[in-house]
């Protein structure tokens, strides 16, 4: 326990103030004092798992106010302390990311069949949560992650419980927001849980294959920086990428359960020094090794709706071996694994030599759907559809598809050029009435698909039609249909 307290200042480092020193230190008390009593289901004292959040939130360099809603993450819930308490003692932003943990605790999902009113509600509650403050999901990440890794402590029906709701709300979320990372291991985690049968299946068809993989590009390694270097490209580092278990197991009933289609259970990454790199990296690599001809992508130039950016390729290597590599600059790298987290530490760190100015915490711009996410709750914010338009659009599978000018626009699969239009502003939706595919002519009912380029020809004064409702995707798309509709015809 003294170890983690020791930590969690060790990882903060130099970024606190004395006075911040000391709030954490008074946040350690009093979460001991209140505390104290509770054990763990484990059998080990409670305080360790706040503190073990706490930790997991320091290396994310969130800020003081962060770390310590951590340390206290539990007492509202599990000790009755009021919130008006941590206001008094602590302060605003921490009696706020605390309230709002506590609602998002709240939380009792169950899945679609069970999906009574309070747990319409709940779910909601955070969703807005997270549109509020992105900082009380990550501590809710955090914290879930330290459950699941405890979990083996509790009853088999909460096991399960937790389980399919880590597997199916909060994974996802993790990946939506970049943090690869915890997204993975909660994913393993939960995995023989949820699907018992499948995870010992997943193990056994796997057997050693990854190490095998591993121990094979592991020569690679030599013959790619010397080629590097002869161009003198000196790449920062090269390392593997293992894909972890449960993903195995989605591509396996992808391929038929046929573990040799699986080509990159392990992969090559460069790290290289700039974007330049990158590409040239990228060339030296082709010229070696044949690439596998539609297998490569480029989200340096076109990234992720999460942000993530690489070049990924696949190559024929030596002995004909096919193998998955890609390159990317740390920055990248880093932004890969934490998401959300760390590229606020890049937008911060640029900026801040000095706590006292640290920024507060706020949205990279090209988190698209994070904006998108707050319009869905400013239209639905008091209706009923708002559940379903997230569980419609949130949840699903997207497309992204690219206005005239490039900007990526993130789409639910099958969304249609209308649902496109009220995306880019809803004048360009009412008043739409042609629409182009990479420069052809689609009907608007047309099914959009990843990577085209669509361009809206608008006419004045045209308003939508009500024809439009039964082929648009999106349900947002349809309440502002709706909205335009009634106002033409109380007019
Ligand atoms: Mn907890």
């Amino acid at each position: 326990m003294k170890n983690l307290k020791k930590q969690i200042i060790q990882t903060l480092d130099g970024s606190l103030s004395p006075k911040e020193i000391n709030l954490l230190e008074k946040a350690f008390d009093f979460a001991e004092q209140y505390h104290s009593e509770q054990k763990r289901q484990s059998g080990e004292p409670f305080i360790n798992h706040p503190l073990r959040v706490a930790l997991t939130i320091s290396q994310m360099k969130l800020g003081i106010n962060a770390v310590i809603a951590g340390v206290l993450h539990d007492i509202v819930e599990d000790c009755n302390v009021p919130i008006s308490k941590i206001r008094s003692e602590f302060n605003e932003e921490v009696a706020f990311l605390v309230s709002g943990l506590t609602k998002v605790n709240k939380i009792k999902y169950k899945g679609k069949e069970e999906d009574g009113i309070i747990e319409k509600e709940n779910f909601r509650n955070m969703i807005l949560a997270m549109a509020k403050d992105l900082r009380i999901i990550i501590i809710k990440l955090a914290d879930r992650l330290d459950n699941m890794k405890t979990l083996w402590s509790l009853d088999p029906q909460t096991q399960t419980k937790k389980a399919v709701e880590t597997l199916e709300i909060l994974a996802p979320l993790a990946y939506r927001l970049g943090m690869t990372d915890i997204a993975s291991q909660l994913e393993d985690l939960a995995f023989p849980y949820v699907f018992p049968k499948e995870y010992k299946l997943t193990r056994k068809i796997l057997g050693k294959r990854r190490e095998e993989q591993k121990a094979y590009l592991n020569k690679l390694v030599p013959l790619t920086r010397k080629k590097l270097q002869e161009n003198n490209l000196n790449p920062k580092e090269i390392k593997f990428r293992t894909k972890h278990l449960y993903s195995v197991w989605r591509k396996l009933q992808k391929e038929e359960m046929d573990i040799k289609r699986i080509t990159d259970l392990v992969a090559m990454r460069i790290i290289m020094n700039s974007v330049g790199e990158c590409y040239a990296a990228l060339g030296l690599i082709h010229q070696m090794w044949k690439p596998v001809p539609g297998r490569f992508k480029d989200y340096i130039a076109l990234p992720k709706p999460n942000g993530y950016q690489s070049l990924h390729t696949t190559v024929f290597a030596e002995d004909g071996r096919i193998v998955e590599i890609q390159i990317r600059t740390s920055q990248m790298d880093e932004e890969a694994e934490g998401g959300i987290a760390a590229h606020w530490i890049y937008s911060s760190l640029k900026e801040t030599d000095n706590y006292a100015k640290r920024k507060k915490f706020s949205l990279p711009k090209n988190f698209y759907w994070i904006n998108q996410l707050r319009e869905w709750q400013k239209t639905f914010y008091k209706s009923e559809d708002f559940l379903n338009a997230l569980k419609v659009d949130f949840f699903k599978d997207r497309i992204f598809v690219l206005t005239p000018k490039g900007d990526i626009i993130d789409l639910p699969d099958g969304a249609t050029p209308i649902d496109f239009a009220y995306q880019i502003h809803t004048e360009i939706g009412n008043q739409a009435i042609r629409a182009l595919v990479n420069g052809k002519l689609v009907p608007l009912n047309y099914k959009l698909q990843s990577g085209q380029v669509v361009e809206i020809i608008t006419k004045k004064g045209k308003h939508p039609s009500s024809s439009w409702l039964e082929f648009v995707k999106m349900n947002e798309t349809r309440k502002i249909i709706q909205d335009a509709l009634k106002r033409k015809n109380s007019i």
